[in-house]
C-alpha cells in the first residue's frame, strides 16, 4: 500500500496532510482485515446446499471436535499400536467406506480431481482413456476433464459427439494402447433432446470382454436414498453394481463430510492406486480422515440428520415453514415492511447437481426502488441487488438470493443457531 501511495505521490508531488491521514486509516483498515480469522464465517440464506465458494459443505460440530481431538496431539495415524510397526493412514477410514458400500477395496485421497488424477495414471499411465465428448466437462474453477488428461501421461480417446455417444463408439475407439473406460458426471449442466448416452450397465460388460477397467467419476457420493426426498442421485454403490469397476466421488458434496476424494472398487483395481508414486502428492491429511471418519459412522449408525448437509437436504416443509415464519415474524417486529412467506425452491447446488430443485418454503423482503421513506417501512429505499450487496458486506456477512424485485431468505441452509443471529443483523442494519 505505502508503495502504492509513494508511486501515486510521485506523479502528485504535492500530497496534502489530508491524504496522509486517509492513508494512515486505509493502512490501519488493512492491517485489520489481515489480522482476524479467516475463512470468515458467513450466513448462507441462499438455499444452496452445496455452494463452491462458500466452503461447500459445512462440517457437523461433532466432526469438528473429532478434527481437534485428532490434531492437537500425536496420534496413531500410522501406527499399529498392537505390532508397533507402520499402518496405513486409510485402512480405518477405507473399512468404513466399504462397510456402508458393499465395494471390496476403498481409497482417499486429498479431493476429486486427485482421484481422477490418481487413476487415470495408475490404470492407464502412457496409455488411452477413451471418454465421451458429451461428457468433457469443466466443473468450475480449473477442473476441466480435458486438461486433467493433459496433465498426466494418459492420452485422450474422445468418441461419439456432444450430444449422443453410442456403445459402438466405444467398441470401435478400442483398441491396443486402450487402458481404461472413463465416464464423467455433468455435474453442472444437462443435455437435453436428442440424447443418446452409454450407462454404466452397458459399459461395464464391454470392459470386462476387453479387460479393461471402466471408472465413473460421479463428482458427489450419497450412502443414502435421496430419491424420496427430491434428489433424483443413486448411491454410490449401485454405479459399483451397474459395472464400474471403479467409483470416485467427492467427501464434501452430498456426503457431507471434509473435502476429500473417495475412490471404490475392486481389491485389484485399488490397490495399484496406493502403490503408485503420485499417492504421496496426493495424500489426504489426518484432519480430514478424523472428519471423515466421524461422517461415515453416522452413516452406519443412522445417525444421517446429524451430518449437516443431509440434514438440510431432508429438512420437511413443515419446519422449513416454521423456521420461516419464525424468521419473518422477527423481522417484522425489527421494522422491515413487505415481508411474506411463500413457497419457493432450493438447490443442491452447482457442483453436484445442476438442475435438482427442491420445494422449500422462503422469506421474501420487497425492494422497490424509488418508494418514498415515509411510506413507513424500512428497507425498501434500494434495489434487491444494493440490499444484497450491503448484507453481504455486514457482520456477519449474509448471502441472500436475488429474485426481481425482491430479496429471499431460505430457511433450508440456515442453521438454527443462525436464524436469531440473522434477525439480529438484519433489525440493526435496517436502522
Ligand atoms: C465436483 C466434481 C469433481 C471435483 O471434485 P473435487 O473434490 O472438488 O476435486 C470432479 N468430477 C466431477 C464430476 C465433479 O462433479
Amino acid at each position: 500500500m505505502l508503495e502504492e501511495a509513494r508511486a501515486t505521490s510521485i506523479d502528485a508531488p504535492d500530497a496534502s496532510v489530508v491524504e496522509l491521514e486517509a492513508l494512515a486509516c486505509e493502512t490501519r483498515e488493512r492491517a485489520d482485515v489481515l489480522n482476524q480469522p479467516w475463512p470468515r464465517r458467513v450466513i448462507n440464506a441462499t438455499g444452496i446446499v452445496l455452494h463452491t465458494n462458500l466452503g461447500r459443505a459445512p462440517l457437523a460440530a461433532d466432526a469438528a471436535a473429532e478434527v481437534a481431538r485428532a490434531s492437537t496431539g500425536y496420534s496413531d495415524l500410522e501406527l499399529d499400536l498392537e505390532t508397533g510397526e507402520r499402518g496405513s493412514r486409510v485402512d480405518r477410514v477405507a473399512e468404513l467406506l466399504c462397510l456402508l458400500s458393499g465395494a471390496e477395496a476403498a481409497h482417499v485421497v486429498n479431493n476429486t480431481a486427485a482421484a481422477l488424477l490418481l487413476s487415470v495414471e495408475a490404470l492407464a499411465g502412457g496409455r488411452e482413456v477413451v471418454l465421451s465428448r458429451g461428457e468433457l466437462v469443466e466443473i468450475g474453477g480449473s477442473f476441466r476433464v480435458p486438461e486433467i488428461m493433459a496433465s498426466s501421461s494418459a492420452r485422450l480417446c474422445e468418441i461419439g459427439t456432444t450430444n449422443r455417444t453410442h456403445l459402438s463408439d466405444y467398441r470401435d475407439a478400442i483398441g491396443p494402447q486402450t487402458g481404461m473406460l472413463l465416464k464423467v458426471h455433468r455435474s453442472n449442466f444437462s443435455i437435453d433432446g436428442f440424447t443418446t448416452e452409454v450407462t454404466l450397465d452397458q459399459l461395464g460388460p464391454l470392459g470386462r470382454e476387453h479387460d479393461l477397467p471402466v471408472v465413473e467419476d460421479r463428482g458427489s457420493g450419497s450412502f443414502i436414498n435421496l430419491r424420496p426426498h427430491g434428489v433424483p442421485e443413486p448411491e454410490v454403490w449401485e454405479g459399483l453394481r451397474a459395472g464400474a469397476d471403479r467409483v470416485l466421488f467427492s467427501g464434501d458434496k452430498l456426503l457431507g463430510g471434509p473435502q476429500a476424494g473417495i475412490v471404490l472398487g475392486s481389491r485389484e483395481l485399488i490397490a495399484p492406486l496406493k502403490r503408485h508414486p503420485l499417492a504421496r502428492a496426493v495424500r489426504v491429511d489426518k484432519m480430514t480422515l478424523a472428519a471423515l471418519h466421524w461422517t461415515l459412522r453416522a452413516l452406519l449408525e443412522g445417525r444421517e440428520h446429524e451430518i449437516p448437509v443431509v440434514g438440510m437436504l431432508l429438512a420437511p416443509l413443515s419446519e422449513l415453514e416454521a423456521r420461516a415464519q419464525r424468521l419473518a415474524s422477527g423481522l417484522r417486529a425489527a421494522g422491515w415492511a413487505e415481508v411474506e412467506v411463500e413457497k419457493q425452491a432450493s438447490s443442491v447446488g452447482g457442483g453436484a447437481l445442476p438442475e435438482v430443485e427442491i420445494p422449500s418454503v422462503v422469506v421474501r423482503i420487497a425492494c422497490r426502488a424509488a418508494e418514498p421513506q415515509e411510506s413507513g417501512g424500512r428497507g425498501k429505499s434500494s434495489s434487491p441487488s444494493d440490499l444484497a450487496q450491503k448484507l453481504r458486506m455486514g457482520r456477519p456477512p449474509i448471502l441472500v438470493r436475488v429474485h426481481r424485485d425482491a430479496v429471499q431468505l431460505d430457511p433450508r441452509t440456515l442453521l438454527d443457531s443462525e436464524l436469531d443471529a440473522l434477525v439480529e443483523a438484519l433489525g440493526s442494519r435496517s436502522r
